[in-house]
């Protein structure tokens, strides 16, 4: 049977602040204040729908929120990270681009749960062409008296500014976005303390991923157990996903959570695989994920399922892989290009990645010229994975090994 998209976000998509506000935008800005809701009871609403965080380790956003001390005389701020850098991943993007008021709403909600007055918008340097249209909804969405002082005349008083980033994939891991943001070089910190007591020049600060803010709106106007009645329990609503690689119809997505399995997604929503490939595998979810083979695609797209098969959704972008003629030579080329992006992003900071990223790589160049044996390969970087793992600052040098270990063990036979 063919399955498709599950519209929650795409409904609300618009670029028009007009036409956003005819599709019931900004009502559940105006919910709050004309019901006086409090801070409390919209971080009690998040929690009850179960909301989890899009951009990568999928945190619940509530609990996240309310980590954040609630002492009004403390200064907080809001990020929004929109510094998506990961290969394949370009669902936020979209978001950023087509549903400018929907996050602006999401951010300007998020920023009176946790009682900040700035919030930032963190612009990966590549999306600067969308810098001018975020920068004129901001100024329709002051005008329009939802932002600004004393919002609605109610007590609460917001300003959303926008931060380029200089181009470092780096910067899209929450500390080291931080850090970059207060004019030093982008190196992730060293937890704890965590941002939501110590964040930007020290106060404490939420990050929130693109697509987890747009949700924001949509929790308020449905209440957080609707929302919570979307997808299944621990993977909550509805996620966007970046389809691409060999597949026909490449494209963002949106799919209820648990409702479509991997082959489901590459066939009902990508119209299958393009003529004269074949399918080797899928990576779930952005580069950092661990792939799956083609004979372990009729796997749930959720949060717990892939968790449990030892991936996960990521980044939320779908990369389809396979070949055309030569599988072992396309394989090798695949897993060499992670491991260069690795290799390139390593910011240096710590010594395990910034050294084991590139022995990962020349153990790689070793199996293409046949220097060793796969057998060897799998085993060496097994062992620089026990010497990355659990050693550095942020996730990139582990991801890096621990990809490339699973890549060649899931695909031996093919690169014997
Ligand atoms: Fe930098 Fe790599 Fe250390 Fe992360 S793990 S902080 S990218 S050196």
């Amino acid at each position: 049977m063919k399955k498709s998209e599950f519209f929650l976000i795409k409904k609300k998509y618009s670029d028009n602040i007009d036409d956003y506000i005819k599709k019931g935008g900004f009502s559940s800005l105006k919910k709050i204040f004309s019901d006086s809701i409090s801070p409390e009871k919209v971080i009690e609403e998040v929690k009850k729908s179960g909301l989890r965080g899009r951009g990568g380790a999928g945190f619940y956003t509530g609990l996240k929120w309310s980590f954040v001390p609630r002492e009004r005389s403390i200064k907080k701020f809001l990020v929004c990270n929109a510094d998506e850098g990961e290969p394949g991943t370009f669902k936020d993007r979209d978001v950023l681009f087509y549903a400018p008021y929907l996050l602006i709403e999401g951010m300007i909600i998020a920023s009176y749960a946790i009682g900040a007055e700035v919030s930032y918008i963190y612009l990966r340097k590549e999306y600067k062409w969308v810098l001018e249209k975020l920068e004129k909804a901001i100024k329709e969405v002051e005008e329009s008296g939802f932002l600004g002082e004393k919002i609605l005349k109610s007590d609460f008083s917001h300003k959303i500014k926008i931060f380029l980033g200089a181009g470092a994939y780096i910067c899209g891991e929450e500390t080291a976005l931080l850090e970059s943001m207060e004019g030093k070089k982008g190196y992730p910190r060293l937890r704890p303390p965590y941002p939501a007591t110590f964040g930007l020049f020290g106060y404490p600060t939420v990050i929130n991923n693109v697509e987890t803010l747009a949700n924001v709106p949509i929790i308020i106007e449905m209440g957080g157990e609707n929302y919570a009645k979307i997808g299944i329990p621990k993977s909550t609503g509805t996620r966007l996903i970046a389809l691409s690689g060999i597949v026909k119809k490449k494209g963002v997505y949106e799919i209820e959570h648990g409702k479509l399995t991997l082959r489901e997604i590459i066939n009902d929503l990508g119209n299958g695989i393009k003529e004269g490939y074949h399918l080797l595998g899928v990576i779930p979810g952005g580069v950092s994920a661990p792939p799956l083979a083609y004979d372990e695609l009729d796997i749930s797209y959720d949060f717990e399922s892939l968790v449990e098969r030892g991936t996960m959704t990521g980044s939320g972008a779908v990369i389809v892989f396979g070949y055309r003629e030569d599988k072992k030579k396309e394989l090798l080329k695949i897993l060499e290009s992670i491991v260069n992006f690795f290799r390139d992003e390593s910011c240096g900071k710590c010594t395990p990645c910034r050294e084991g990223t590139w022995a990962i790589f020349s153990v790689l160049e070793k199996i293409k010229s046949k220097e060793i044996l796969i057998k060897d390969g799998i085993e060496m970087i097994s062992s620089l994975n026990g010497k990355i793992k659990g050693l550095c600052a942020c996730p990139l040098g582990e991801s890096c090994a621990l990809v490339s270990e699973v890549f060649l063990k899931k695909f031996e036979d093919i690169l014997k």
